[in-house]
């Protein structure tokens, strides 16, 4: 299995500015590597946000060739969009049910994770009399965004007046401090999650995300859910990164420049030449998602101390030079042989030669918010690797 992308790009596209390449058989490698970890447990695949930016249908269909057959999505509409493309696999809603959202569980059969007691009586009073619906718990360990409180889990599971019907087909917690192993907090959750799960026998329990994979058994329970990792990202702080990478994202070369030692590049005038130079200005901006804050100089964050997102061209990195702009990005190409760059070139902004997790970091950011943020400009080119 290589781990890189070395061969070009296929079905180039004259008419791009920008391209992503969608790995697919990354995307199934990936899910297999999941769910060996996640040893005894199923493993699901998390699709919400369209597939972390991928496309919720070319990477549905991939995890299912795999063999997933539980799916997590945000909302009711995502899972709407899912449920043709995967017929026969539950669809969990992660957002859950409110009030006047019931009909797209029951016309696309998608199980609402129930994450709160005014959630839970929007379920009930959903359900027809006698009807039969599945759902799930969610339960807060620690995160304090959605779920019952253990307490109020475990005094529900022991309601006397607790409706009959409701019987979850699982209890779900989720993990805040996962990508960090050694985080006392991780022990707590789990400890938490257990109590909560006492008073839930005999039904399936969820707790890992990505990183909660990798914290061991102890984690996995019946059903795990990873969600970055599928897509190439990091899941654990200080770990080499053991996923394959899915996404190359490139942005074409629309015309190198040279520029005297003294002058300035881009909007503020902020990143002044210290020597003569290349300056390849390439057809990505802000509103691909190739986020301001990338920039090399010129936005608040520089002060900190990041010195801002390289690109890869021609063999090498290339320093951002200047603000990111709408659609736009200056990179000095000057340590580049002259000649080298020429318009029509395209530059990797994040791919298998330069991480997606450093590019982010120097953005101030993680890979999650680059892969979601891609805009929808790009050409996709979706790409199966003999590996
Ligand atoms: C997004 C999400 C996941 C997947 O998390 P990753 O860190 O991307 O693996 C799992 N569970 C819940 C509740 C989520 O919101």
């Amino acid at each position: 299995m290589s781990k890189s992308l070395s061969a070009p790009t296929a079905d180039a596209d004259p008419e791009d500015h920008a391209r992503l390449t969608i790995d697919l058989s990354a995307l199934s490698d990936n899910w297999r590597l999941m769910a060996r970890k996640s040893g005894t447990a199923r493993t699901a695949a998390v699709l919400k946000a369209d597939a972390y930016g991928t496309g919720l249908e070319p990477a549905a269909r991939t995890f299912h060739a795999a063999g997933a057959r539980d799916f997590f999505v945000a909302t009711p509409a995502e899972g709407g969009r899912l449920r043709p493309i995967v017929p026969d696999a539950r669809i969990f809603v992660l957002s859950g049910m409110w009030a006047g959202s019931e009909r797209l569980f029951f016309e696309y059969d998608l199980v609402p994770v129930i994450a709160s007691e005014e959630q839970l009586a929007v379920f009930m009073a959903a359900l027809s009399e006698g009807a039969d619906h599945p759902c799930a718990l969610h339960v807060d360990t620690g995160m304090n965004r959605l779920g019952l409180t253990v307490a109020d889990a475990v005094a529900l599971a022991g309601d006397p007046a607790r409706p009959a019907s409701f019987s979850p087909v699982l209890l779900m917690s989720h993990l805040a401090c996962a990508d960090d192993p050694l985080n006392a907090m991780n022990r707590m959750q789990l400890d938490r999650f257990r109590a909560a799960r006492k008073a839930y026998d005999g039904i399936e329990a969820s707790l890992a995300n990505s990183a909660g994979i990798f914290l061991g058994e102890d984690f996995h329970f019946d059903l795990t859910r990873p969600g970055i990792a599928l897509y190439g990202g990091a899941a654990v702080n200080g770990m080499p990164n053991p996923m394959t990478p899915v996404v190359k994202a490139e942005a074409r070369v629309l015309q190198v420049r040279h520029a005297r030692a003294g002058e300035t590049v881009s909007y503020g005038a902020a990143a002044l030449l210290a020597r003569d130079s290349r300056i390849a200005v390439a057809a990505i901006g802000y509103a691909d998602g190739y986020l301001r804050s990338l920039s090399g100089a010129g936005v608040p964050l520089r002060q900190t101390g990041l010195s801002g997102a390289s690109g890869y061209l021609h063999g090498r990195p290339v320093p951002l030079i200047g603000r990111v702009t709408m659609d736009l990005t200056h990179f000095d190409v000057t340590d580049l042989p002259e000649g080298a760059v020429k318009a029509g070139d395209f530059i990797e902004l994040f791919g298998p030669n330069m991480p997606i997790e450093t590019v982010a970091r120097a953005g101030g950011t993680i890979d999650y918010v680059l892969l979601t943020g891609l805009g929808r400009r790009y050409g996709r080119h979706y790409v199966e690797k003999q590996r």
